[in-house]
């Protein structure tokens, strides 16, 4: 059953009036079990299926950098197979699927299988007959530049209709960076698309600004060098920092937003305020140090928190990365949510969920290490 939380956050209605209502309006039980029958029968408007971190790869079981996790390169398949097929007997079919990010593994690379595996997750996929769409992860810059990456199948911006950059609202993601004589054009792996009226969503590029996304003589490198190296001093930049604490960000395998995409989401989401809409933004990497490890945070998270409380439209950020999952609701109501990884996902266990959109909230449906939440709209 879904989890329901009642919260009295920025409502201005105090506890007590609340429940002075609540008594006149009908008995605990009867209010209940119309929340349980609202739960339960009424159509949702869409759904949508999300899924994190499978980073499949065609080898034995493994462990994490730290040996504190095991990983199943293998099976993350098997359980990909079996969210699809959960996905394709739901009564109400989702309109697309969030892939968010890490689909194969950087091993891949390594065995000059990554062609062959992204192949095989693809297929897998395509099973469903579901839209996907694709966040773009570290693994996926082991395995592929970001030139392959804008002509493979993981490129979901040029393969759904549905879809657009800001350039046909507004101005173009592009940016042009003028360097002495040098012209440098920059594309960055962010659209939005709406899949209903009054709903809308982003997918950001959390390697926009970062070592393993860029590379030289990208101005975006140099620009992801010197934020690094202000912070970090290791040899082996994959070494945080710092033993504790958000500084620990400052890794290699991390990355950031540039002003450019940043600027763009801004302007993005301003048109959804006008237009009333609600808007799910979803990256690779965290913005909340309290929705994850904060190893795992994107750079310059504090920026992207800035902004998304800066307008009325965003109900959720959602990420992954973190294989161990996470969830906060921030002050400003917004919901972080990072999903559980499929790799340190046991045979015996799940990892995906569906949303299901309504009027007033969306609703979780987890499955396996997922749990249910109810997403109320700030
Ligand atoms: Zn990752």
């Amino acid at each position: 059953m879904l989890k329901f939380k009642c919260t009295f956050r920025n409502n201005g209605v105090s506890e007590g009036t609340f429940l002075r209502w609540w008594a006149k309006s009908g008995s605990l039980k009867n209010r209940l079990t119309r929340i349980k029958k609202m739960d339960e029968t009424l159509p949702p408007l869409f759904t949508f299926g999300v899924i994190a971190d499978i980073q499949y790869a065609d080898i034995e079981d493994g462990f994490n950098y730290h040996h504190t996790r095991k990983r199943y390169y293998r099976n993350s398949l098997r359980l990909l197979r079996r969210a699809n097929e959960k996905w394709k007997g739901e009564a109400v079919k989702p309109s697309f699927i969030i892939q968010l990010g890490d689909v194969i593994d950087g091993y891949n690379k390594k065995y000059n299988a990554s062609e062959t595996a992204l192949k095989t997750v693809v297929n897998e996929l395509d099973k469903s007959a579901i839209e996907v769409h694709h966040v773009w992860g570290n693994h996926e810059f082991y395995n592929f530049s970001r030139d392959e990456l804008m002509i493979s199948a993981l490129n979901s911006r040029t393969t759904n209709d549905t879809t657009s950059t800001m350039s046909e609202d507004t101005t173009a993601l592009e940016d042009t960076v003028e360097s002495g004589n040098v012209s440098d054009t920059e594309e960055s792996y962010a659209y939005h698309f709406s899949p209903a009226p009054h709903f809308r969503v982003a997918v950001l590029d959390a390697y926009d600004l970062s070592l393993i996304g860029r590379k030289e003589p990208s101005v975006r490198y140099y620009e992801a060098l010197e934020i690094i190296q202000a912070h970090n001093n290791n040899d082996d930049l994959n070494h945080p920092p710092v033993f504790d604490g958000t500084e620990r960000r400052f890794v290699k395998f991390n990355g950031g937003f540039s002003k450019c995409q940043l600027d763009w989401l801004d302007r993005l989401l301003t048109l959804s305020d006008e237009k009333l809409e609600k808007v799910v933004v979803v990256s690779h990497l965290p913005v909340h140090p309290y929705s994850t490890d904060p190893i795992c945070l994107a750079w310059n998270y504090e920026r992207v928190l800035s902004i998304l409380h800066s307008h009325k439209c965003v109900v959720c950020f959602m990420a992954g990365h973190d294989h161990d999952g996470g969830y906060y609701r921030d002050a400003s109501g917004v919901h972080h949510l990072t999903f559980e990884g499929v790799i340190e996902t046991p045979p015996e266990s799940d990892a995906f969920g569906t949303v299901y959109v309504y009027e007033d909230r969306m609703a979780l449906r987890g499955n396996g290490r997922v749990a249910d939440r109810v997403l109320l709209y700030p």
